[in-house]
């Protein structure tokens, strides 16, 4: 069996694939938009220290550079390439050496490697290497890695400008000296950032300047072994870069560093690794933070989407789906749910009931709408109780047609609930203020049936055609469908498609019967009664397309076709010199316009030369005309010299105060009040029998002519010539004739 999901269920589904097709996308982008924001605060970071870097390394570079200057000014050339060990001398002592603050002293060390002081002191500093550094003419200064001195308490380095004579001759060196604590001031000067720490090392990694003073004038190696390769001298013997190391502190920090320009020193920072990680960590916070809030709003987004589609969707319901009197499915929507339920059991038995209001339109019209609605509303409810009770699904359709579809599991068992059913509305009905009659059609599905693919709606159409097939009278409820009247529908469909065409073809045609003086049996007159010789159903009598062509109209054009071809064969026999009697011709009740009736009828009479009283019409009482009408139609008749009769007189609702009110000539008892009174022996019961003695005894006494139909036994013909009814119609004297046998029957009976 095929699974389906529900609508609410599919949508939520839906929603739900929506939404986290949503939420990956949301993640993938919020991913890359936070990785690529990563890459560039990690950027910057690199980018901001190595600013930090080279602003410490141009202030060094910059303070070098003074001192070169400074040192160079005290350059005498001359002097100091040709003057003597006194000139020399005495150049030295005019300099002042508080005018240069960093330097702590300030000599000239001959080629030899004697030193000439400032203060007048000489010393022999042959054996000290950094003079041994001979830095050629263009880049004629050098600064020297950092030892210690006995002269000073803190360690100092040597800056240094070789000095050469003109033919490029070594003539010796003038130096100054100067604590590396001057470094280290300077760094402190321009510090950036707190957790900034500077370096700055000889090119043998001797810490000039280092935030732990210890550590001046040493080198350092980290203690844990996994860094331990990232000495200061390591530092020292590459260009630039950064590593991650670990600090003398033991802290995990990114270092960067970089050769000082033009000499052999390396500025270093450090950062605390966990400063980089805290930005990292805030952004991974963030991150989380975005992603958390994106699935919020969307699942926040999702419920107000389904809030909103719920309402929506209900106001749908409500315009299309319900029907706004009764509160019960629509019939669209009753056919989606019986379609579901026939799919969910494609092997169960259904059973489609639709039922109406007996003359609804009726009392509609003469109650008000507001009044059927009323009515509508209560006889909704109360077949929406019962189809509750069985489980079954309601719908209402067009105006007062109810549908309602239940799984049964046997047809006889559903037929004995469904009349107990029927009986309970009927007795609920009665409680009414307004008196009104539902009748039901009902369709089966079984599934052995070979129609099984029956849509609802063809099952809908089933129950409506055998609800059709209920007759005016209130003793039927309800009709079955089945193969019979599926056969009928067949039939009818085919007599509606080839109706025009018999007329065309002559395929109907007239049968007489006669009427039978009861007095002494001699015919008195015949009926007119069409027959249909058709190509593919044989010869159909009446009853087998006479309703249908009242439904559908065509019986009007069909009677005027009958009047021809009776006033024809009467004008033939007068013509021919044959005895004729009067006959009777059927008037339908579908005319409903007395003069658009007389002027076709007399249309086709003013053919033939016929005298009108051989010709007798044969009104209906329940005939779309009402009773004013006929009278108006019986009058024109007579005025023309016709003569009417009353047909079907006793059958249905028929009132014996139309009796006084239609001046008909004639009256034709119905069969039936034959057929009911008759008893199973042959014999008529007394109380009927008395019954229709007094009826023909008060048609006497308004002169109307007496015909009784469907006379088929002695018995009831002797009783009808008993009571002194004037005519009999029946099987008795004879079938409808051909004409030929008609005439046949005229000459023998006259
Ligand atoms: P109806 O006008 O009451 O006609 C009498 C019907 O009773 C005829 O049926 C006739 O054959 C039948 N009948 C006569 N005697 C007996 C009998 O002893 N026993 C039984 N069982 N039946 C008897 P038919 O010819 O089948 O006509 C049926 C109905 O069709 C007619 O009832 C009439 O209402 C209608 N009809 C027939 N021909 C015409 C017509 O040309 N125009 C119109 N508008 N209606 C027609
Ligand atoms: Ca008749
Ligand atoms: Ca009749």
């Amino acid at each position: 069996m095929q699974k389906r999901i529900s609508p609410n269920a599919a949508k939520f589904l839906t929603s739900l694939s929506v939404g986290i097709v949503i939420t990956i996308f949301v993640l993938i982008l919020s991913n890359i938009v936070m990785n690529r924001a990563l890459r560039v605060s990690e950027k910057r970071y690199l980018d901001s220290c190595e600013q930090i870097l080279k602003g410490y390394s141009n202030s060094i570079q910059l303070y070098i550079e003074n001192y070169r200057t400074s040192l160079n000014s005290i350059n005498n050339k001359k002097i100091f390439t040709s003057g003597s060990k006194d000139e020399i001398q005495e150049w030295l002592s005019k300099i002042d050496l508080s005018c240069y603050e960093d330097f702590s002293a300030i000599y000239f060390v001959d080629s030899e490697g004697m030193a000439y002081f400032t203060s007048g002191e000489t010393e022999d500093l042959s054996d000290r290497t950094y003079l041994a550094k001979r830095t050629d003419a263009s880049t004629s200064y050098f600064i020297s890695d950092i030892f210690n001195t006995p002269f000073t308490d803190e360690p100092i380095i040597i800056i240094k400008q070789t000095i050469f004579s003109d033919n490029k001759k070594y003539c010796g060196s003038l130096c100054a000296a100067i604590e590396v604590n001057k470094f280290q001031k300077i760094t402190d000067k321009i510090k950036i950032g707190n957790n900034c720490k500077v370096y700055l090392q000889d090119s043998n990694g001797i810490f000039v300047v280092h935030p732990d003073q210890k550590y001046v004038g040493k080198t350092y190696s980290p203690a844990d072994e996994k860094y331990s390769h990232i000495s200061s001298q390591a530092v020292s013997n590459s260009f630039s870069g950064f590593v991650e190391t670990q600090d003398h502190e033991n802290e995990i920090v990114d270092l960067f560093y970089s050769k000082i320009p033009e000499c052999e020193w390396t500025m270093a920072i450090s950062f605390p690794k966990s400063e980089l990680e805290s930005i990292f960590h805030q952004q991974k916070t963030t991150r989380i933070l975005i992603v958390i809030s994106c699935f919020i709003a969307l699942i926040i987004l999702l419920i107000i989407e389904n809030i909103v589609l719920d309402c929506f969707y209900k106001r749908q319901l409500i315009n299309t789906d319900y029907d706004s009197l009764t509160k019960l499915w629509t019939r669209q929507r009753f056919e989606i749910e019986a379609t579901k339920l026939l799919r969910r059991y494609p092997k169960s038995k259904f059973m489609l009931v639709e039922s109406d209001i007996r003359g609804f339109k009726f009392i509609n019209q003469n109650y008000g709408e507001e009044s059927a609605d009323k009515m509508i509303y209560f006889y909704s409810a109360l077949l929406n109780d019962i189809t509750n009770d069985f489980h079954g699904i309601i719908g209402r359709g067009y105006a007062d047609h109810f549908y309602t579809f239940v799984k049964i599991t046997e047809v006889r068992k559903a037929m004995s609930v469904f009349k107990k059913a029927m009986e309970k509305v009927t007795e609920e009905v009665k409680k009414y203020d307004i008196q009104f009659f539902p009748k039901f059609g009902i369709a089966f599905l079984m599934p052995d049936n070979t129609n099984r693919d029956v849509t609802i709606q063809g099952l809908i159409g089933q129950a409506s055609f055998a609800k059709s097939t209920i007759k005016d009278n209130l003793l039927t409820q309800y009709s079955i469908y089945n193969s019979r009247l599926l056969e009928q529908i067949n039939r009818e469909h085919f007599i509606e498609n080839s109706m025009e065409s018999a007329i065309e073809k002559n395929e109907f045609f007239v049968m007489y019967q006669p009427k039978i003086r009861l007095s002494d049996d001699k015919i008195v007159g015949a009926e007119a009664l069409v027959r249909w010789r058709t190509t593919d159903m044989g010869l159909l009598t009446p009853d087998k397309f006479i309703p249908l062509f009242e439904r559908n109209g065509f019986i009007t054009k069909l009677d005027f076709y009958v009047y021809e071809q009776v006033f024809k064969f009467i004008n033939n026999q007068i013509k021919e010199k044959n005895h004729i009697v009067p006959v009777s011709v059927n008037m339908s009740r579908n005319h409903s316009k007395p003069d658009k009736f007389m002027h076709d009828f007399m249309e086709i009479f003013n053919k033939y030369e016929i005298p009108p009283h051989l010709i007798q019409v044969e009104i209906l009482e329940r005939s779309f005309m009402d009773s004013e009408t006929l009278k108006e139609i019986t009058n024109q008749l007579h005025r023309e010299g016709f003569s009417v009769a009353m047909d079907d007189f006793g059958s249905g609702e028929s009132s014996l105060n139309m009796l006084t009110k239609i001046p008909v000539d004639v009256l034709k008892f119905d069969r039936d009040f034959l057929l009911s009174s008759t008893t199973e022996t042959g014999m008529l019961e007394s109380k009927a029998a008395k019954f229709i003695e007094i009826l023909i005894n008060l048609s006497k006494h308004l002169e109307k002519q007496t015909v009784f139909e469907g006379v088929e036994t002695q018995a009831q013909r002797d009783f009808l010539r008993s009571i002194e009814c004037d005519q009999a119609q029946g099987y008795f004297y004879s079938k409808p004739l051909a004409e030929p046998d008609f005439i046949q029957f005229i000459k023998m009976h006259s």
